[in-house]
């Protein structure tokens, strides 16, 4: 049984917590919206938001994403001043873009005139020191190399939720991944309008303990996501959101599967029997003269037709989400027809309908809806109560938020840096050019 209160204070302390708002909140509106919206899922999960595989799931990355990850390995050895050491002529760099075939089974690949003493398929961090006289610095290479190994592998339980912790923390882990739906970022209160809406659900791999975060209080624990996205199901289909922080191929195909299991289960088989995730969308099309051009938002095709994603992805008035599945420049979208979309819904525009995001209630309690993505109170109540800014620091430089532990204060110019924006050099002082 859903205790709504019990939701709506833990709800309200977490949010008040992240925003280190100096006042109470009052969200029973949008628990009460929550509850009304979602209660069709928390069934379906047999009465509860929160559903966790039982077993531990194994997925490897895309070829694409090894390559990218491969590349941000190598532009790091190189933004570190690692790329030219020197082992037998050959160059760390070169070493490396040999050994790409390799580097995610941590093997050796590279070409045997020319790598000495190292053998092909010996294990390439171990053979990283052959190129460092600095043990610090080889150390470092080496933390940095098996970090990149090991995002190959990634292993979890899946996570099925639609708890509004969950979605108020969809972009807070402990794992180094952000998106503008971060609690100080620009579309944090999108997170709400997810949550309110009938349609979507958060999918999450992470490990089955909780664990701490930093914008939440003390005595909280929460998922550490280690890939997160959206799925918005309506009658006829299922939408996949982008994955953060990579895209993992097979998760889609899991999670297509344990939905028709819970239709299934529901006695919805004959309606809700959704079919293989296909990529649907497009934003860039070929010209005449064979130039590529990028569209201002996805479209999708289906069996030639060509619709916009904004006419078929219905949105409330001021719903204050991203909207990766329209806008995103580098996410092509991914869908499943339901087999009843597939093959008896005339018309591609039913095909594809959809309402995803709800508008926000102020999370004071007025009853006025919210308006700008980085805030949860209305204009009204920010008015009365001052509340134009953040009451956390950011970094003056990258404009992420700043905690007391990891503020690096410049006193020259009074100003407030994160770790990796803050450069001693600010601090020096100038009185030796007198
Ligand atoms: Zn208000
Ligand atoms: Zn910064």
């Amino acid at each position: 049984m859903i205790n709504l209160k019990n939701y709506q204070k833990e709800f309200e302390e977490a949010l008040k917590y992240s925003q280190e708002y100096p006042f109470d909140l009052d969200c029973k509106d949008i628990i009460e919206k929550w509850y009304q919206n979602k209660k069709h899922f928390i069934d379906l999960f047999g009465g509860t938001p929160i559903i966790q595989s039982d077993e531990i799931v194994e997925f490897t990355l895309s070829t694409e994403d090894r390559s990218k990850y491969f590349n941000d390995f190598v532009n790091r050895i190189h933004n570190n001043g690692w790329a030219y050491y020197k082992y037998n002529n050959l160059s760390l760099k070169d070493f490396l873009w040999q050994s790409e075939a390799g580097f995610f089974d941590n093997k050796v690949t590279a070409d045997p005139q020319m790598i000495g003493k190292i053998k092909i398929g010996d294990k390439l961090i171990k053979s990283l020191k052959y190129f460092f006289e600095d043990k610090k610095e080889l150390r470092m290479c080496q933390d940095l190399a098996s970090e990149y190994v090991q995002k190959n592998k990634i292993k979890g339980h899946i996570f099925f939720s639609v708890d509004p912790i969950d979605f108020l923390l969809a972009s807070e882990n402990n794992e180094n991944w952000r998106s503008c739906h971060a609690l100080d970022g620009e579309y944090r209160a999108g997170n709400l309008s997810y949550l309110l809406d009938e349609t979507t659900v958060m999918v999450y791999l992470a490990s089955a303990d909780r664990e701490h975060m930093r914008v939440i209080p003390s005595n909280y624990e929460a998922a550490s996501k280690k890939v997160r996205l959206y799925i918005h199901i309506a009658e006829n289909i299922m939408y996949y959101g982008k994955m953060y922080p990579f895209d993992l191929p097979h998760l889609r195909v899991y999670i297509k599967e344990v939905i028709n299991q819970f239709y299934d289960k529901a006695g919805f088989s004959s309606r809700r029997n959704f079919l293989m995730p296909e990529q649907i969308g497009f934003n860039r099309i070929q010209l005449p003269n064979g130039d590529h051009a990028t569209l201002d938002e996805n479209c999708f095709f289906y069996w030639g037709d060509i619709v916009k994603s904004s006419d078929v992805i219905k949105q409330s008035e001021h719903a204050l989400n991203y909207y990766d599945l329209i806008y995103s420049s580098t996410y092509r979208p991914y869908a499943s027809f339901s087999q009843q979309g597939y093959y008896y819904t005339s018309g591609i525009v039913d095909k594809f309908t959809i309402h995803i995001g709800e508008d926000v209630p102020c999370a004071l309690g007025c009853g006025n809806a919210v308006v700008s993505e980085n805030t949860f109170i209305c204009p009204t109540c920010r008015e009365k109560m001052g509340a134009w800014h953040d009451y956390f620091d950011h970094c003056v430089d990258c404009g992420i938020r700043l905690f007391e532990d990891d503020t690096y204060y410049c006193s020259n110019a009074g100003l407030m840096f994160c770790e990796s924006c803050y450069d001693p050099y600010y601090d020096e002082d100038d009185d030796d050019d007198y």
